[in-house]
């Protein structure tokens, strides 16, 4: 049987950048499409990605984000969230080509736990995260000797949440420190804080600050004062040691600009709108909008939420714009609306498009492994270490 490594490989990333791409090799962002893609008004693109699919059968896995458009999803073997969906990746060993429909860091994941057997497949490379980029390997390893000039490095475990780099996993897993997700946050802090003796440890948080304050004042019971804000681009993160000293969680001035949006105005012109709307937000929201909902939680938890509310109910939901409508038309017997007035897609996410899918699906079919999102052995073992870790929280 032909396997991933007998084909053709495209250029990776690097090498395209070295080509001139005009992409920051530290960015999570990757490069422009090399390929020839399909023209986005071609009327056979749905008939070809089925075509494609079948053509490689067993040998393809597609996975696809929540927050994927229509026109994607319908191709996804699995939808999920990105642990999820990385899990899936690796319950699949037969799989030759796992096709991710999500952005790189997902990628990155599903290559960490799947085997070297396995290729995993970003269908654009220009799909990245703003969030994950915004905590770079150089930056926070600056950051790490900040605290260590400190005299806090001893006393801090890092907790990282799954959107960010491999390099931030690894990090993660070499400090003895453990990734977490939306869902399992609150177990990830007190495992955190449980590592030192009690009282005395520090959490360092990355590299979203709101998911970060919100389980530590909600979930935990800190106070908004246990918390700062590490800023990479200010000396010394634009902090004193004695304030890193006081400090019971270091929190990565980091967000992700799709949640990041919605403000407490959004939920209170939400609730004169529509009397008697129950909020449901993500808790990559901000403090003061996650304080003012009715509701709060993952992805995953979302979509339970209104899978599992009465006929006749109200929702205002305040996670990306492609699942919430997703949602709304799955449940036409519920009134369910988008938080804020202004659209809000994820732009990285939406540049997995029906013609990259098409191409990527082509190319593997023709025996092209194109578009190969692979972490290199010593970051794989650091990064998995720290997502066993989270595997294994109690
Ligand atoms: S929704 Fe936010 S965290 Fe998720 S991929 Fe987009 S920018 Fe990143």
């Amino acid at each position: 049987m032909t396997t991933a490594q007998d084909l053709d490989v495209t250029p990776t990333p690097l090498a395209l950048l070295l080509l001139g791409r005009e992409a920051d090799p530290s960015s999570e962002r990757g490069v422009d499409c090399p390929g020839d893609l399909p023209a986005p008004s071609d009327p056979g693109l749905v008939e070809r990605a089925r075509a494609a699919k079948e053509r490689l059968g067993e040998k393809v896995f597609v996975l696809g984000h929540h927050y994927q458009r229509d026109e994607v999803i319908q191709f996804a073997d699995v939808t999920g969230d990105s642990f999820k969906l990385a899990q899936q990746a690796a319950a699949r060993p037969e799989a030759e080509y796992i096709v991710f429909c999500g952005v790189h860091f997902m990628a990155e994941s599903a290559d960490i736990l799947t085997t070297d057997a396995q290729a995993v497949v970003l269908p654009d490379l220009a799909a990245g995260c703003s969030m994950a980029d915004m905590a770079t390997a150089e930056q926070v390893a600056e950051c790490w000797d900040v605290l260590t000039e400190a005299g806090v490095a001893d006393a801090t475990v890092p907790v990282s949440y799954m959107n960010s780099s491999a390099d931030i996993k690894a990090f993660t897993g070499r400090h003895g420190g453990t990734i977490c997700t939306s869902s399992n946050a609150e177990r990830a802090l007190d495992w955190a804080f449980a590592q030192r003796e009690a009282g005395a440890g520090k959490v360092l948080f990355l590299p979203d600050q709101h998911l970060g304050r919100n389980t530590a004042v909600r979930d935990l019971g800190l106070s908004p004062g246990d918390c700062v804000l590490y800023n990479p681009h200010r000396p010394n993160g634009g902090l004193t040691a004695e304030q890193l000293r006081a400090a019971k969680m270091i929190l990565w001035r980091g967000h992700c600009s799709v949640h990041g949006r919605f403000s407490l105005d959004s939920v209170d012109e939400v609730r004169e709108r529509i009397p008697g709307v129950n909020v449901l937000v993500h808790p990559e929201c901000k403090h003061e909008v996650v304080a003012a909902a009715d509701q709060v939680g993952s992805t995953e938890h979302i979509i339970k939420a209104l899978d599992a509310a009465p006929a006749g109910s109200k929702w205002a939901v305040g996670t990306e714009l492609n699942l919430v409508r997703r949602l709304a038309k799955r449940h036409p017997d519920k009134e369910i609306v988008f938080l804020d007035r202004t659209v809000c897609f994820c732009s990285t996410m939406n540049r997995i498009d029906l013609p990259h899918l098409v191409w990527a699906l082509e190319s593997l079919a023709d025996g092209k492994l194109v578009n190969r999102v692979e972490v290199d052995k010593e970051t794989e073992h650091f990064a998995r270490l720290a997502l066993e870790r989270m595997l294994a929280l109690p």
